[in-house]
């Protein structure tokens, strides 16, 4: 599964960079899903395309935000999701509504950096 930041997040910013999907984003900002990938086009679930340049509504406005999308857990870079592993407060956590096995998360992180 994905992690998602809670509303406990006290915007510190210590989680961004630790990231290596570039799938942290502070709340209010513009995300894209080049942004740290090699992605130039993605399609959505609704079959629709989008540039990998194009900037997408934040997610969140309060809040840094996890584009769960982007998110491998880490799965491919390290043992644990970094995000998790720095955060002060401990609000990085399990996100239930996306739950993906080893096989997708590293397929994913493949698909994220390895795309022509
Ligand atoms: Fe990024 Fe890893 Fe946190 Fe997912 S778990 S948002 S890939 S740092
Ligand atoms: Fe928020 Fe934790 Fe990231 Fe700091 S490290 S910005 S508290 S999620």
């Amino acid at each position: 599964m994905a992690i998602i930041i809670t509303d406990e997040c006290i915007n510190c910013g210590a989680c961004e960079p630790e990231c290596p999907n570039t799938a942290i984003y502070e709340g209010g900002v513009e995300w894209r899903w080049s942004d740290g990938t090699s992605l130039t086009a993605v399609e959505l679930e609704d079959g629709s395309v989008v540039e990998g340049d194009a900037l997408q509504a934040p997610i969140s406005d309060e809040f840094y935000y996890i584009v769960s999308g982007k998110c491998t857990e880490c799965m491919g870079f390290h043992e644990e999701p970094q995000c998790a592993a720095v955060c002060p407060v401990d609000c990085c956590v399990d996100d239930p509504d996306y739950r993906e096995t080893e096989e997708e998360l590293l397929a994913k992180k493949d698909w994220m950096h390895d795309a022509a």
